[in-house]
């Protein structure tokens, strides 16, 4: 055989949940609910489902490979100039486009413990060394992470709010910290719910671009904006490091109707609040129901919520998907106990909640 390269063979995959459909036909069951990715339970809005419908009646051509107009419609939407935009199939392609512009073997790059499970890959494919900083109440310490950080570091890894923990750093800390860094080393922060928080006192990443020249700002179309299927993300930093990051970017890495849908979801600010305020009010009815149950949820500002379920979550995943509720259990992030819910319309919810219920009293 072939022997893959080291860093390769040395690599966790990411393990996607199994098709719903495959599940279904498993377990004999019907009419499952899915609250496993982190979804918007809404779909995209009218003018992006428009959009992609209009754009895939002509799928002949390649899309535009430089995503031009989409570029400008994100720094328009920002108001920065489109030269601080880099394209992604979902930002989970920016976040490796970083590893593979700024990282090299014999290099560092650190992250918190509960962190997203994209960067220790992004890392490792590139035969970097992930230093991994343990966590303080489920969320990034940034005193550990600093610890870590030494002049090998050449990337830093942050989400705010962080899944799977749906945990947030305020503004002063955050700031102090990417203020702290060697100019040499890269911060990715990484904002993919943040359009789900309200507070207007929350630290907005793309404030701190003039000031910080290191600084990346990582987005996605996949949640508020309701098209995950389409793999739209992007990210936001000084030119500069754009302009690097653009060198090992796939042409065309963004489909045409992709792109259509997601220009038309940055001008549908109705439905960008009408998903806000539905996560609110969602994530309020589960997290006041499973504390109900008794059960202690870690406070989240993201459109989910994780749960502790005070026993190994395995065999209660293996029962509520007998119930057709379709969670994501969280072990694999260094959390056995915990089981992660995404926020869903308030049926789905409240059917998640009945057999939750039913299951653990079981
Ligand atoms: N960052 C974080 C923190 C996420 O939770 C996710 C999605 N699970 C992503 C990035 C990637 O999202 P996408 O590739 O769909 O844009």
């Amino acid at each position: 055989h072939p022997s893959p390269a080291p860093q390769i063979a040395a690599l966790n995959p990411y393990v996607p949940g199994k098709p719903i459909s495959e599940l279904e036909r498993e377990l004999g069951i019907r009419e499952s609910v899915k609250l496993a990715s982190n979804e918007n339970p809404l779909g995209p809005g009218d003018k992006a489902r428009a959009a992609y419908a209009q754009a895939a009646m002509d799928l002949g051509r390649y899309p535009d490979g430089g995503g031009f107009a989409l570029r400008q419609a994100i720094a328009r939407h920002h108001g920065v100039d489109a030269g601080m935009v880099t394209i992604g199939n979902g930002s989970n392609d920016v976040l490796d486009m970083v590893a593979r512009t700024f990282l090299h073997p014999g290099r560092e790059s650190v992250f918190s413990q509960h962190a997203f499970a994209v960067y220790p890959i992004a890392i490792q494919a590139v035969g970097a060394t992930p230093r991994i900083a343990p966590a303080r109440d489920y969320g990034h310490d940034l005193d550990a992470m600093a610890a870590l950080i030494n002049d090998k570091t050449d990337v830093v890894w942050i989400a705010n709010p962080n899944n799977p923990t749906g945990t947030w750093l305020t503004a002063a800390p955050l700031k102090d910290f990417i203020a702290s860094l060697p100019k040499t080393c890269i911060c990715v922060l990484d904002e993919a719910y943040i359009e789900y928080v309200s507070d207007p006192d929350f630290p907005n990443g793309v404030d701190w671009l003039a000031d910080f020249p290191n600084l990346i700002i990582t987005r996605t179309f996949s949640k508020i904006h309701g098209l995950a299927a389409l793999r739209v993300g992007y990210s936001l930093s000084h030119p500069q490091a754009a302009e690097l990051m653009n060198r090992v970017r796939h042409p065309f890495n963004v489909n045409a109707p992709a792109q259509a849908a997601a220009i038309a979801a940055l001008d549908d600010a109705p439905h960008i609040a009408r998903s806000a305020e539905l996560n609110r009010a969602g994530l309020a009815q589960l997290s006041a129901g499973l504390q109900a149950l008794g059960l202690a949820v870690i406070p989240s500002l993201g459109n989910f919520v994780t749960v502790d379920l005070g026993r190994p979550v395995g065999p209660v995943d293996q029962a509520l998907l007998r119930e057709g509720v379709i969670c994501r259990p969280v072990a694999n992030y260094g959390l056995p106990n915990h089981l992660r819910i995404s926020i869903g319309l308030e049926a789905e919810n409240a059917r998640c909640l009945a057999a939750l219920e039913k299951v653990l009293a079981a």
